[in-house]
């Protein structure tokens, strides 16, 4: 794809997840990126709306000195924060709101880098979803997401969502979701489309930003199932064993790739 495509489909993405009809992220919450090519990608800028954001409210990154972030250590705050901004590939690109330095990469950039250095991701969309909100807010958080409910949720969200508990914002987040993904690919052999982050937020991983948004969709619907289910005795879970054949069987293989996705 080109890179002009894969801005302008990054951007329709945004205003799609910032769509208040979703109820997914207010004011400024939630940020988006995609790989720009081998050794960039684009990121939403601090201080940016998704539901409104354009081509001049990205920033791009390189991978390399974002990622590099990640070996730093007893950074201050500043420092993170100047360092993030230096990984930006052009420190005069972007338009965007007025900030003292230039437009500013999110403060979830790193996040972003770890996510879409993974194998066949290309697009990343953080949200904030009130339904998903309510169940990482909650007292029961770690049994609620825990398993699967239904099919569907296992054909777009995966086997099982990475559970991050409650972790500082910026390079000490991004390092947790690092080593849990890594965990999660060494059980289930395979990239997660969904990322759960306690009293926080959602994220997406997509191979294309339909992807994401359809992960976004489904995660935000089984937690209103869920939230359903407490109502009536609680949730009944599937086990491992069907879960696993779910993510297997030839006709939903089918029916992914028929969505677009690959695998
Ligand atoms: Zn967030």
């Amino acid at each position: 794809m080109q890179q002009d495509e894969i801005l302008t489909q990054l951007v329709t993405m945004s205003n799609h997840l910032g769509d208040p009809a979703l109820d997914c992220a207010i004011l400024g919450e939630g940020n988006t990126s995609a790989r720009a090519d081998g050794d960039t990608f684009w990121v939403k800028a601090s201080g940016t709306e998704l539901r409104t954001i354009d081509r001049a409210g990205f920033v791009r990154i390189s991978f390399e000195r974002a990622l590099a972030l990640l070996d730093a250590r007893d950074l201050s705050d500043e420092e993170v924060k100047r360092r993030i901004g230096a990984a930006k590939v052009d420190p005069t690109t972007g338009a965007g709101p007025a900030v003292d330095d230039g437009v500013r990469p999110s403060v979830e950039t790193v996040l972003h880098a770890i996510c879409l250095n993974l194998e066949g991701v290309n697009f990343v969309g953080h949200t904030h979803p009130t339904a998903v909100n309510a169940i990482l807010c909650s007292q029961q958080v770690e049994e609620a997401v825990s398993r699967r409910l239904f099919p569907d949720q296992v054909v777009y969200c995966g086997p099982a969502s990475v559970y991050i508990p409650f972790t500082d914002p910026g390079v000490p987040l991004a390092r947790k979701v690092g080593d849990s993904i890594g965990q999660y690919m060494d059980e289930y052999r395979e990239v997660p489309k969904v990322i759960l982050m306690q009293s926080h937020g959602l994220i997406a991983l997509g191979g294309s930003a339909r992807q994401v948004e359809q992960i976004t969709a489904m995660a935000v619907k089984a937690a209103r199932v869920l939230l359903g289910t407490y109502a009536l005795g609680g949730p009944r879970f599937f086990s491992p064993e069907t879960v696993a054949r779910i993510n297997t069987r030839p006709d939903e293989l089918y029916r992914r790739r028929v969505l677009g996705e690959k695998i």
